[in-house]
């Protein structure tokens, strides 16, 4: 966990809430509220668009073929669903996937940020344009900002494409999105293992200081 500890959230009691919102004009369109998928007690967060054909069928977070991609790239790095918690900026799908509006995002801004506090993720893999321009708070294209990592919330932030993105196909500065993708999500993993590591480290030294004091 990178942030220090505040007001706990009620994160079931927000889920129930989430799944009857009518919040904003998606409610009328979809057939479920899509929580999330994977692990929200996990630390690490993948944050995506909005949800696809097949997860508001089944209400789980990236279950179509974009989500059996993430699922391949996670086991290339030794991650599975049950490792990292997986979310999207809207919990409703948008009709015809067309992109979520501007106040869509806001209307389901509250969900994605009770999630973001029950977590306090180590690190954080934001897919697309739009996951990473609400986590970064300004309209940066993925493309620009892939490649940098920032800060938020405590947590180390890593950039990529979304994987729908490498299923069109398609490359950036001669390196095909697939690669791209790879790639950070790899950096992923290296920093959360460092994260791990260095929280291994600390709760080492503190039992010797109690054990010693
Ligand atoms: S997208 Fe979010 S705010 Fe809109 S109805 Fe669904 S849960 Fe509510």
């Amino acid at each position: 966990m990178a942030q220090s500890p505040g007001p706990p959230v009620d994160i079931d009691l927000i889920r129930t809430q989430a799944l009857s919102c009518t919040r904003c004009r998606l409610s009328e369109s979809r057939t479920q509220v899509v929580w999330a998928g994977g692990n929200l007690d996990s630390d690490v967060l993948f944050i995506g668009e909005g949800p696809g054909f097949h997860e508001d069928r089944l209400g789980e977070a990236f279950v179509g073929a974009s989500g059996q991609l993430l699922d391949r790239l996670l086991a290339e790095v030794e991650l599975d669903r049950s490792s990292v918690g997986i979310v999207n900026v809207v919990k409703c799908r948008p009709p015809g996937n067309r992109n979520p509006l501007p106040d869509e995002i806001e209307a389901c801004r509250p969900y994605l940020e009770a999630q973001l506090d029950h977590m306090r993720p180590d690190v954080i893999v934001t897919l697309g344009n739009f996951a990473t321009q609400f986590v970064i708070g300004r309209p940066i294209g993925i493309t620009k900002a892939r490649g940098a990592t920032f800060g938020f919330r405590g947590a180390t932030v890593v950039p990529t494409f979304h994987p729908a993105a490498a299923l069109r196909g398609g490359s950036d500065g001669g390196v095909s999105r697939l690669d791209a993708i790879r790639h950070d999500i790899g950096r992923a993993r290296a920093i959360v293992d460092e994260a791990r590591r260095s929280r291994s480290a600390s709760s080492t030294e503190a039992e010797q200081l109690g054990l010693f004091s």
